[in-house]
């Protein structure tokens, strides 16, 4: 019996919560609070007579540390689970210090505004050392790992599909598969089409963020930084076919080098059409991907958040979109002395899920694994103070309950490699 803090109210949220309410032996109690208050009760009235858990509302600006420490302290959750956006998850961490509470997230902290100069400085900084360039990294949400152990309080980042889950995938083939990794390929691919010419699957501001960012990888203890989109293979995907696939940095990179001993190369590839890359590509010609405030009729405004309001809302596409996504990796390396590669996936109907909880599948696949965590953290089977990703706890009990609330894997030995 717990008392959960959900914080966000979108797409992602909204399947997570209704997961939750799914298991109200566990998550007997859910204050659902965001910035938009109608959409948490409009999301609450719809969950009315159909789950025991007693479910609230709030409003709350997570990005003001004390609205949220009020919001903490009358509400007392066991677990916040911030499904807002990248840009809170620092006021959200803070204020969980502050009231001795547990955390989690789906998604690496990165500011909002990237022009302010204190940030930027840490940022060139860290692009020097490290060498990739991408806004989001671990690096301000690790700098918590000591304060959170001090308090006896477990953070637990990145709980969504990718992160998340493929990072559970490679604690699994650590655990089970091979004796030594050697090469991690991670393959996200959205076989899903919505009938609009141009929409995105998730926030369209974070989004679009991440796959117009240049392309990383790490190889020998090392990250190798590529032009964005500049690194193409073509995959045949079971269940979905052939689809061209682009290397992106993206932020379980970050983690598993640091986690799975021994990995010579890691690399993560995102399936997109043509004419997705060529109105992205014609969007960030004319200026519109720009997060920095222009000026427009006496009015300041940040063309990235103007695009996200012409856009369709993610949260909209569960009816439209038909076709699959199949999310895994594939690994090689050894075991007993011999060579073996292995792929772990799973493969997610975007119809099914519309018909489930009425939301596509990249909301499903990643409010799915959050409510799961929540679940592991709850029930007392992850609990490690500090402040931890995925692949750092037993992979066991996560990947059986993915397996019970609707992201069952697949495995396959000796996969097509990715040239
Ligand atoms: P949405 O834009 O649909 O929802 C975001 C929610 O956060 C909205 O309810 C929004 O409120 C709320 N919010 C935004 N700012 C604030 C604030 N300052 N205070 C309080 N609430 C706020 O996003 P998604 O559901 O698509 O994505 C949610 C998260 O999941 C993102 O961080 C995203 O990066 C992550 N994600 C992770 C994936 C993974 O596999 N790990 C995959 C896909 C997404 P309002 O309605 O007022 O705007």
């Amino acid at each position: 019996m717990s008392r959960v803090l959900v914080i966000g109210c979108g797409g992602v949220a909204s399947v997570a919560i209704k997961k939750c309410c799914a298991a109200s032996d566990v998550f007997s109690e859910i204050c659902i609070a965001s910035r938009t208050k109608s959409k948490c009760d409009a999301l609450a009235k719809s969950l009315e007579g159909k789950t025991a858990t007693k479910i609230t509302t709030a409003a709350v600006n997570a990005d003001d540390k004390e609205q949220l420490v009020r919001l903490i302290s009358e509400y007392k959750p066991e677990l916040v689970m911030n499904i807002a956006l990248p840009y809170q998850d620092l006021t959200i961490m803070d204020a969980c210090l502050e009231c001795g509470v547990n955390y989690m997230d789906t998604a690496n902290y990165e500011p909002e505004n990237t022009d302010d100069p204190i940030w930027r400085g840490e940022y060139e900084k860290r692009c020097r050392e490290k060498g990739f360039s991408a806004y989001f990294e671990y690096g301000p949400q690790w700098a918590y790992r000591e304060r959170f152990e001090k308090a006896g309080l477990t953070a637990l980042l990145g709980c969504g599909f990718d992160p998340g889950v493929t990072q559970a995938y490679c604690a699994m083939a650590a655990k089970h598969i091979f004796d030594t990794i050697d090469t991690i390929d991670i393959l996200d691919c959205n076989g899903g089409d919505h009938g609009y010419p141009f929409a995105t699957n998730f926030n369209p501001e974070i989004n679009l963020r991440e796959v117009s960012a240049p392309g990383s990888y790490v190889e020998n203890g090392r990250w190798v930084e590529v032009p964005a989109m500049s690194i193409k293979r073509e995959y045949d995907f079971d269940e979905v076919g052939k689809k061209d696939m682009y290397l992106l940095h993206h932020e379980e990179i970050e983690s598993l080098a640091e986690n799975i001993p021994g990995v010579r190369r890691i690399r993560f590839f995102m399936t997109f059409g043509e004419s997705y890359l060529t109105h992205m590509k014609c969007l960030e010609n004319v200026g519109m991907l720009s997060t920095s405030p222009v000026m427009f009729n006496g009015e300041e405004i940040v063309p990235i958040q103007f695009l996200k309001a012409l856009l369709p809302d993610p949260a909209t596409l569960g009816e439209r979109t038909h076709g699959k996504t199949n999310i895994g990796c594939i690994f090689s390396g050894k075991k007993d002395g011999k060579e073996r590669s292995y792929y772990i996936y799973n493969v997610c109907d975007h119809q099914e899920c519309y018909r489930e909880v009425g939301s596509q599948a990249i909301s499903y696949t990643t409010g799915v694994p959050a409510m799961c965590g929540a679940l592991m953290l709850l029930t007392g089977r992850w609990n490690m103070p500090g402040v931890h990703t995925v692949e750092e706890f037993d992979p066991d009990p996560f990947l059986e309950a993915l397996e019970v609330y609707g992201l069952p894997r697949r495995e396959r030995e000796n996969p097509t490699p990715v040239e």
